[in-house]
């Protein structure tokens, strides 16, 4: 295709060139690219009638599904720009999202009919919502957005560095900000079938492959990787939401070669009464990342699955991976290099800065920075945070910890919002917490900073025990001291059921730690 300006031209493409090829499997219903192409025209133009147009936000409030990306494509086609919301938020959240972005249409997917019934008097942008007043049983009586519109394409003008997607982050250490993805930031991660020949195996789509989407569209994860399919022109088979039964049928039936997992999904699998009895012989390789992984999972992922895996790092701001570990560098029976999250993709700068912004050695800690047309705009309405995060020469603060070593792969160690400053020592938590998780009584632990009147902070464990077991807080504390420095040790630990965690399973560090800051400033926030 030359010269694609817009995620719209990539569609028109795809529907000229391969018409009959399936692009969405959803529920058993198929989408080919010429449906892809056409219904798309639909949205546009039911869009439009309502005054949208170039640089409008419209929102999508659903599980996935085919109807997701068809309603981007259409968004796209016309120069408006598709904000997904995360329907596990709760209601409060969405509205806060809604509000943010200025959504001025919403399209409602089934079983949320109710939750934007009781908001709606709160969205002050609105100004129509589809699908939510239809019977909510299923897909196929949801389209209203189609009925009654042309399916001529608008054929808006729409450049690369226009607004293409805005996806909000996970809001992991605080209120979600919403990424503006622009057209060419999409390109940039999504148009591998470019240069085919520079391309590592992993990457090369195989005429016929099936990939299948797990992971939740509200996240670059599910979007990115519809996004990926389209452009490359191979099939995807949409989950509505993440089920591991599901998965595994879907593996075994449908010659499933690829799919992106976060590490607690690959363990939620691995866990499954059926792992032993399914056939993996058609999955050629998992992709996987968004929260570290344990090696010792990896290990067994590695053992059961027996396909390839890529790890990837990045984050919804660089509109996704910027960063692989890849199949060669998993050995079964692990590796130093399998602790680290792996090399820059080819266009991609990293490096690491002290606090005061200069390049650190290799070896050294301290913040990931990064460089690329992958990089957002932006931030949505948020001048300073734009500011505080992609400076003048277009180096973007990942607000990650990490270090770099002599073969340029990347560690990461935390969030820089995690680091405990105990008595004037950095502590990293995910080191803490990786010494005490070795202990065979801990089932899971957050280590985090708390008030301290004489360190400034004091590292603080707080530990789901074993089921059946019993453990004291002085015998985490001795444990932990066999194996890192003093300062890095737990000076309390308490004992909790469950972790706080987000769907991508990262660990919500910031809610455990809220009750203790309660009306003090950390340093470090
Ligand atoms: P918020 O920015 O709202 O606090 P978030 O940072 O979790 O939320 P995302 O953009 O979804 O939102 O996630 C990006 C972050 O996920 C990265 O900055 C990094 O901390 C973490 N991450 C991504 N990939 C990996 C990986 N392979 N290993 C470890 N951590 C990862
Ligand atoms: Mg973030």
């Amino acid at each position: 295709i030359d010269d694609p300006q817009n995620i719209g031209d990539i569609i028109r493409h795809q529907g000229r060139e391969i018409p009959d090829d399936v692009a969405f499997e959803f529920e058993g219903d198929l989408m080919t690219f010429r449906d892809l192409d056409r219904r798309s025209n639909r949205a546009a133009n039911a869009l439009a009638s309502l005054g949208v147009s170039k640089g409008d936000r419209i929102a999508y409030l659903g599980k996935n599904s085919h109807l997701y990306f068809e309603i981007m494509a259409g968004a796209a086609k016309l120069g408006a720009v598709m904000t997904p919301v995360n329907w596990r938020l709760a209601r409060p959240e969405v509205a806060y999202v809604l509000n943010d972005c200025q959504a001025k249409v919403l399209f409602v997917g089934p079983g949320f009919a109710e939750l934007v019934g009781d908001i709606e008097g709160q969205l002050e942008h609105v100004a129509k919502i589809f699908g939510a007043q239809g019977p909510e049983e299923n897909f196929a009586s949801y389209p209203d957005w189609r009925d009654g519109f042309e399916d001529s394409d608008p054929l808006a003008e729409c450049a690369v560095e226009d607004d293409a997607i805005q996806l909000y982050t996970s809001g992991t250490t605080g209120h979600p900000k919403g990424a503006i993805l622009t057209h060419g930031s999409i390109f940039s991660s999504r148009m591998n079938d470019r240069n085919e020949d520079e391309l590592m195996e992993w990457q090369k789509t195989v005429p016929g492959e099936v990939a299948l989407l797990a992971m939740p569209c509200f996240h670059i994860s599910g979007t990115g990787y519809g996004l990926g399919t389209i452009f490359s022109g191979s099939k995807a088979v949409v989950l509505p939401e993440y089920d591991p039964t599901q998965a595994l049928d879907l593996i075994e039936n449908y010659n499933i070669s690829k799919i992106f997992m976060v590490p607690a999904a690959i363990q939620i699998l691995l866990n499954h009464p059926r792992i032993h009895e399914v056939d993996f012989s058609d999955l050629k390789y998992i992709t996987y990342g968004a929260s570290p992984i344990p090696l010792e999972l990896m290990k067994r992922a590695m053992e059961v699955l027996g396909c390839g895996f890529v790890q990837m790092y990045g984050m919804t701001e660089t509109s996704g991976t910027i960063v692989t570990l890849d199949p060669e560098d998993h050995v079964p029976e692990g590796s130093p290099k399998m602790r680290s999250v792996g090399t820059p993709l080819k266009d991609v700068e990293i490096k690491i800065i002290d606090d005061s912004g200069n390049t650190v050695p290799a070896g050294t800690i301290g913040e990931i920075a990064t460089r690329s047309p992958k990089n957002m705009k932006g931030y949505w309405n948020r001048p300073e945070a734009t500011a505080e995060t992609i400076d003048a020469d277009g180096w973007l603060r990942t607000g990650d910890a990490g270090y770099l070593d002599e073969d340029g792969y990347l560690y990461i160690q935390d969030r820089v919002k995690d680091m405990i400053i105990s008595g004037g020592e950095n502590v990293y938590p995910a080191e803490v917490e990786n010494a005490i998780y070795a202990h065979p009584k801990v089932a899971d632990v957050a280590v985090i900073g708390v008030p301290d009147q004489k360190w400034g902070e004091a590292v603080k464990a707080c530990v789901v025990v074993k089921e059946g077991e019993e453990l004291s807080e002085a015998e985490v504390i001795a444990h932990a001291r066999e194996h890192i420095a003093g300062y890095k040790c737990p000076k309390s630990v308490d004992f909790i059921p469950a972790l706080p965690r987000n769907p991508s399973g990262k660990i919500l560090r910031k809610d455990l730690r809220a009750p203790y800051w309660e009306g003090k400033d950390r340093a470090v926030n």
